[in-house]
Order: structure tokens, then C-alpha cells, then sequence
């Protein structure tokens, strides 16, 4: 299992947000707390962000571990941003050892992340696969579990879902036919989605930003953890978790009132164990 993160708020540099935080995404690339599957993150990372005046993130990806990369440190010490998406990789056996496997994936606006595997890929979901105009299947972004997920999420997308209904959905689709860990993370810079379905998922907000992430960075008060079957959305100001099944009905979309949000935050709050 992959570790990932997304961040909003003010802006803040890479280097405090992945590499600096005692527990951070570099510590978990070697030495995760609550990775329930694979002992360390060291086939690749991955980071987007959006810069001031561009509609389109950036992204760096490489297929060393997080802490051979010390261009990437570098680079990340001057790096600021209000909205980044981060990952470090446990490759799947069987998948893409390359950069191009690495998350973040991207289409315009969007980051995206898969923290987990489809069992029996890609047989288990070939009837998924094909679903998909050939486009897409054309298009992915390497020979991955994760960039198939990636494909059904921008199909979703692109008919119109809100970004937690086409996670949720996607999530449902491919349980629907087989076992696995499906824990998607997804921005468009200014929201959050994501889902717990496997793996651990948690989160935190406050003056420094919301993070949403596999595991909190570091042993500060603030982090909640989300029951696993939860979608979430984030944005600065609300954090909303419910289940996956009523999200692809529509009701933890993207668009529920501040009320809700803050009512659904507490209830996962009070719920959520660390
Ligand atoms: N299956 C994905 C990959 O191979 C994600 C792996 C993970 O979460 N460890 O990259």
C-alpha cells in the first residue's frame, strides 16, 4: 500500500508539508505508522501542486525512493503552494516499475491517487475495462491497477459526477467484482475528495490548512481518522465524511451546506479513533 496526501490552505512550502513533519510522507516512504499492507514506500513518488496563475498543476514524479531524490528536496524547500496532492509507492507485484506509475495521475485540473490494489487485475475487471470508450483505455497513464481506477474516475467526471459521487462509484463498481483496497484521493485544488476502503484514512484541519492524508504526520492533536466504507470531502473551510453507499445517490456531494459538513465532521470526529 502506497501512502498519499492533500493539502489546501495557505501557502505553504513542499519541504514543510511532505519533508519536514516528524511522521510526514517522507518518513512513511521507509517507515510508515499504520500501513496495513507492506512494509515500506520505496518504488517511486509523486507530487502536483498549483502555482499561481496556472490552471493546470505541476506535477514531479520520479521512481526512486522519496529520500534518494535530493533534487527533489531542493526544489521542495522553495516550493509554495495552496493546494498539492502527494504520494509515496509500494508498486503492486506485476505493475509498471516507472515514473509513469507513480501518483500523482492528472487530466486538466485534477490529481489523483490510488493507495491500494485491485486483486486478480486486470482479468477481475475486464468488463469494467471495457466500458470504458477506448479512448481512455488508450490514454492511461501506465500498466497499473491504479490508472485503470483513474480511467473509470475521469469517465465519471466527465458525465457529470461530483468528484466524492465518482469515487464512491468507482469504489462500488469494482467491489461489485472483486476483493481489493481502494483508497482514492482526488483534487481539483480547491476541493478534496476521498475514500476509505481498505486502508486507513485521516485528516486535519486547522489554521495551517486542511490535510487529508493516509496517516497523520505527526503526533499533534486535530488528526481524525475516518471509518473505513467513508467517502470525504474537504475543502479550507468544512471537512464532510459519510458512507460510500449514499454518496453516489448524491447525498455527500460536494455541494452539502456548512451546517451538514461541520455536523458530519463532529460526528466522524467523535467516532474516529487514533
Ligand atoms: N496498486 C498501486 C501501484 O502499484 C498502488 C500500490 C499501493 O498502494 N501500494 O502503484
Amino acid at each position: 500500500m502506497c501512502r498519499h496526501l492533500a493539502f489546501l490552505g495557505p501557502p505553504t512550502s513542499l519541504a514543510d508539508l511532505l519533508l519536514a513533519p516528524e511522521h510526514g510522507l517522507l518518513t512513511q516512504s521507509w517507515a510508515p505508522r499504520h500501513q496495513r499492507n507492506g512494509l515500506m514506500n520505496a518504488d517511486g513518488f509523486g507530487a502536483g501542486w498549483y502555482a499561481p496563475g496556472h490552471a493546470v498543476p505541476a506535477r514531479y514524479r520520479r521512481a526512486v525512493p522519496m529520500w534518494a531524490d535530493s533534487s527533489f528536496a531542493d526544489v521542495a524547500r522553495v516550493t509554495t503552494s495552496t493546494a498539492v496532492l502527494a504520494a509515496v509507492r509500494s508498486a503492486t507485484p506485476g505493475t509498471t516499475p516507472d515514473e509513469a506509475a507513480a501518483a500523482p495521475y492528472t487530466d486538466g485540473r485534477w490529481l489523483f491517487s490510488h493507495n491500494g490494489r485491485v486483486d486478480g487485475w486486470p482479468r477481475s475487471v475486464e468488463t469494467l475495462a471495457a466500458s470504458l470508450p477506448p479512448v481512455r483505455l488508450l490514454g492511461l497513464e501506465a500498466r497499473v491497477d491504479s490508472a485503470l481506477l483513474w480511467a473509470l474516475v475521469q469517465e465519471r467526471l466527465a458525465a457529470g459526477s461530483s468528484a466524492p459521487e465518482a469515487l464512491a462509484a468507482v469504489v462500488q463498481d469494482v467491489s461489485a467484482r472483486t476483493t481489493g483496497r481502494f483508497n482514492l484521493l482526488l483534487t481539483d485544488g480547491t476541493t478534496i475528495a476521498a475514500t476509505a476502503a481498505g486502508d486507513t484514512l485521516c485528516w486535519r484541519r486547522d489554521g495551517s490548512g486542511t490535510v487529508v492524508a493516509s496517516e497523520p504526520s505527526d503526533d499533534g492533536p486535530g488528526w481524525h481518522c475516518v471509518p473505513d466504507g467513508s467517502v470525504l470531502t474537504a475543502t479550507r473551510e468544512h471537512v464532510h465524511v459519510g458512507p460510500i453507499a449514499s454518496a453516489r445517490t448524491g447525498h455527500a456531494s460536494a455541494q452539502d451546506g456548512a451546517a451538514q459538513d461541520s455536523a458530519a465532521a463532529s460526528r466522524s470526529s467523535s467516532s474516529s479513533v487514533l
